[in-house]
């Protein structure tokens, strides 16, 4: 897995504050994406096991209680999602309370199988890809209409997809 970069205090991705992983490479450009930098395959650097022991050690840095964003580029391409897969088990073993999130360009219905495993460890997914004719700056967690912002512990409990309620 690459990745782009690991932001400490993320405020735009998530509510409150967040620690973000970016990953790096991503397969679908979307016209008017806002991150092109993290197309490319060869770009950003290889993940490493200080990345992740510096997830796991500095989520709660300062006495601030964040959550984990995950983002990009494409976390869950196949050259990214046995990585991401692995975060996720890992975090969710040490902070089973934490929420994480997860930005894909997929679309949930259509997962293969180590993106079904994914969805074991996280809460939200928001799914789809960027559509510069849907675009609404209004949005919550979500660029443009079509995607979907969902809960994805109720989906998977309840067999279908339950999208979450921002106002809960
Ligand atoms: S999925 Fe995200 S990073 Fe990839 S092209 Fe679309 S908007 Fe950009």
């Amino acid at each position: 897995m690459r990745i782009n970069k690991i932001k400490d205090n993320d405020i735009a991705n998530g509510f409150g504050i967040n620690m973000s992983l970016w990953t790096q490479g991503c397969p679908h450009c979307c016209k008017g994406c806002f991150n092109g930098e993290t197309w490319s395959f060869t770009g950003g650097r290889e993940f490493t096991g200080d990345d992740l022991n510096y997830i796991l050690t500095k989520i709660d840095n300062h006495n601030v209680k964040r959550d984990l964003s995950i983002l990009g580029g494409e976390p869950l391409c196949t050259e990214n999602a046995e990585g991401i897969l692995q975060v996720c088990k890992a975090f969710k073993s040490k902070y089973p309370n934490k929420k994480i999130y997860i930005w894909t360009g997929y679309v949930f219905e259509n997962f293969d199988e180590v993106q079904k495993k994914i969805l074991n460890y996280i809460d939200v997914l928001v799914d789809g890809k960027f559509e510069e004719e849907n675009k609404n700056l209004s949005l919550i967690l979500r660029g443009s209409s079509n995607q979907r912002v969902i809960d994805v512990k109720e989906t998977l409990q309840r067999d279908k997809i339950v999208l979450l309620d921002i106002n809960k």
